[in-house]
This record gives structure tokens, sequence and C-alpha cells, in this order.
């Protein structure tokens, strides 16, 4: 196939659909501005301090070796009409098909108090990196008896289970290090991934330590306090030694500036090809997306970049793209060789990704240790298994 083609994001989908264009041939440019991507899957082990944030951190000499050409910029704006991306060294782009997967943006405008100056007392850590080692810093420094207090938006939001597995291994941490400190997780909705898997483990492991309050409950936060450490709901306001507040999340700002974002701050897309609904020829995937029932995962984002690369190089070919089937696991660990999952099989229905009935679930809820022992382990492995296919 012949065609120019721009990724811009090289993460778990940018990456992957990168590596898969070049292979087959096509001339593509990956833009990414950073050297090292601190990958976000097992970074909540991170903050309970059971991993080294080294073994978060991947690097770009993988696909330069195998021929990828990247370029360390940001992409500035994007000119959906002339075809070209511009580049914040000032450079421009032409394209023939433009790929998005630039991740999420954490919005500051969203829970009154919260903004970008609250997020260094307040930590999010929803992008794995400095937000990570402050979290796990203010954990492990918090006195014996300390209150944590961790909130999670409502849908849709990057990892929908991530929450609860941080809530999890926070819970650990204190029950193994801080025996008198308490987490109190208060969420805005009702209902979430994994809700029996994780209620049930915490009944089992966290009695003590981790209080959840749902959304019917009052543990919708109204605002926060940077200053003095508080975090308000409408019935309650909680003094917290460590608070970790997840705000609510929209697509990264290129997408804004692509104009393919919609009202909602994500972004519309053919279930298919992924291509916009908003402006033909640039496509998106991974976070940023609006994948239907598809959750925002580093494993969705990577089948996401091979099927929407693969219909790319149908699209440059003149040939129509087959309709895709894709898959997506995500693990969460409750507590170090204690793992749970759920997995999903997507395909096009109505014009959005649907969930095909029957083919998905969740770990058995009564399952003994050496299921959840093996669950933990899966993780480890597709972990090791996805980034080196993406950063190989
Ligand atoms: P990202 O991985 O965020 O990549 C986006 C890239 O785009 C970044 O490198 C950024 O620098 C770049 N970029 C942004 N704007 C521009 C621009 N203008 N120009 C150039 N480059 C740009 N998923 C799982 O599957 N399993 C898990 O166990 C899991 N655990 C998680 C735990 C936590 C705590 C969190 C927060 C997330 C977790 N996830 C997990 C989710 C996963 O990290 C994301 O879904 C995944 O990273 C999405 O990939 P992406 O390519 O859409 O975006």
């Amino acid at each position: 196939a012949r065609g120019r083609v721009v990724v811009v994001g090289g993460g778990f989908g940018g990456a992957t659909a990168a590596r898969v264009l070049h292979r087959a041939g096509l001339a593509v440019t990956l833009v990414e501005p950073v050297e090292t991507y601190y990958a976000c899957p097992f970074s909540n082990e991170v903050i309970a301090g059971l991993r080294p944030m080294s073994a978060q951190a991947l690097g770009y000499e993988g696909l330069r070796a195998a021929g990828v050409t990247l370029t360390r910029t940001s992409a500035e704006a994007i000119d959906g009409a002339a075809r070209q991306v511009r580049l914040s060294d000032g450079t421009t782009l032409d394209y023939d098909r433009l790929i998005l997967s630039p991740g999420i943006a954490l919005r500051f405008d969203a829970l009154p108090g919260y903004d970008e100056a609250a997020a260094e007392a307040m930590p999010h850590a929803w992008k794995a990196g400095a937000q990570t080692e402050l979290l796990a810093r203010q954990l492990a420094a918090m006195p014996e008896g300390g209150t944590v207090v961790l909130s999670v938006p409502g849908n849709p939001y990057r990892c929908p289970p991530g929450p609860y597995e941080r809530a999890s291994l926070i819970a650990y941490h204190l029950k193994t290090r801080k025996p008198r400190a308490k987490l109190i997780v208060l969420d805005a909705k009702d209902t979430f991934s994994k809700q029996r898997l994780f209620e049930q483990a915490w009944r089992a492991l966290y009695p003590d330590h981790l209080e959840y309050v749902p959304l019917a409950a009052g543990g919708q936060v109204a605002s926060v306090d940077a200053g003095a450490m508080s975090v308000a709901t409408d019935f309650a306001t909680h003094k917290a030694d460590v608070a970790c507040i997840i705000p609510p999340q929209r697509a990264a700002p290129i997408a804004a500036a692509a104009a393919v974002a919609d009202r909602s701050g994500w972004c519309p897309i053919d279930p298919v090809t992924f291509e916009s609904r908003l402006v033909p020829r640039i496509h998106v995937i991974g976070d940023a997306a609006i994948a239907g029932a598809m959750p925002k995962s580093a494993f969705a984002a990577n089948a996401q970049g091979k099927v929407c690369a693969d219909a790319v190089i149908d699209l440059l070919a003149g040939r129509a793209p087959a309709a895709p089937k894709l898959i997506n696991t995500c693990y969460s660990l409750v507590a170090p060789g204690y793992g749970i999952s759920v997995a999903g099989v997507y395909h096009p229905a109505n014009g959005v990704l649907a969930d095909i009935e029957g083919a998905g679930g969740t770990s058995p809820v009564d399952a003994p240790d050496t299921v959840r022992r093996q669950e933990a382990a899966y993780a480890e492995d597709w972990y090791r298994t996805i980034t080196a296919a993406v950063f190989g």
C-alpha cells in the first residue's frame, strides 16, 4: 500500500498502530514528545510500595530499532482539510491518514477546588510518572493511624476497575504497615467493574481498613480544599492525611484541536475503521475514543491499534475493511498473589462497538485461592507480553 500515515501519541494504542503500519511497508511517522513512557498498568503496585517505578519505564529504542520513524515533539495543531499536522518544533507533516491515540486529559475544571496546583497536594496519579511517585511517597510517609481518602469519578474514565484496584492495594499497604490507619473511598457512582469480586475481597481482607461509600450513601465529592486537606461531599467533610483525587476526564487536548472531540470531550468513531465521525481521514483509538462497550484500557488500546492500522492499510489500498472483533481483558490485584479479571469480546453493531453477549465474563466469585494466585500470575504475564509487543 502507498500513503503517508502520521500517528500522534506513542502509548499503548499509537505505538501498536505505528508498528503494524511500518511492518506493512507504509511510510509512518510516530509523534511522541517523551523519551520515557511510564505505563499505568501495575502503577497501583508502585503506589502501595510493592513495585519500583523503574518497572513502569518503557523507552522507544525498540520501535526505533524496528525502523519506525519517531519525532520527539508534540502535535500542536491539526488541519483536517489540508491534512496536515503542525508540530511544536514548527515543522508540519502531511498525511493521507492520521491516527490519534493521545490518551486523556484530567479535567481541572470539573471539581471545585481541584486544579493543577491542588493535584500537587492531592495527587490523581491517573497518568503514570511523577504523580505516581508523589502518591507513593505521601502514603509511605503518612503517620500510623492516619486517614487516606480516595475519590472516584463517574463514567466514563480511563481504566474502569483501576480505582478499586488502587483502593485494594492502599488498604493492603495500611493493613500491613499502618494497621490503625484507614482508607475511605468516595465514589460518584453506585456500581462498578468487577464489583462483586472486589467487595467480596474487601470483606475478607480489609474489613477494618477500607470503607466504601457509594453515590447512594453520599459518596460523590462536591469539592476539595487542598490547603486544608479536606474532601467534602454533600453530607460530610473528610479530613485527609493523604488524598488521592481522580477527577473526571476527557480526551487529550489535541483531540479538541483537531475538532474530533464532541461535546462530551471524547471522540465519536466508526466502529469498523475507528475513523472519526466528525473529520474524515482522522482515526481515533485508545482512551480518547468513544469505543461503545469497550473500556478505556491498555489492552483495548492495543487491540484497537491493530484493527485501526489494518483498516488504514485497506483504505489506502482501496479495499473495504472487514468488520472486526476485538477482545479486552482487565486484571486487577486486590492483594499480592490475589488477582481477578474481567474479559469481553466486541463487534460493530448498530454503529457502535457492542458486547458480544455471553462471550466474556469475570473470574468466578467463589474460587479457591489457587485461582486467585493464578490470575495474579497471568496479570504479570500479560504486562510482560504487552509491553514487549508494543515497546519491545
Ligand atoms: P496513553 O497510553 O496515555 O498514550 C498517549 C500518549 O500520547 C502519551 O505518551 C502522550 O505523551 C502522547 N500525546 C498526548 N498528546 C500528544 C500530542 N499532542 N502530540 C504527541 N503526543 C501526544 N489498562 C489495562 O489494560 N490493564 C491495566 O491493568 C491497567 N491498569 C491501569 C491502572 C491505572 C492506575 C491507570 C491510570 C490506568 C490503567 N490502565 C490499564 C489503562 C491504560 O493505562 C490506558 O487505557 C492506556 O494507557 C491507553 O492508551 P492510549 O494509547 O489511549 O493512551
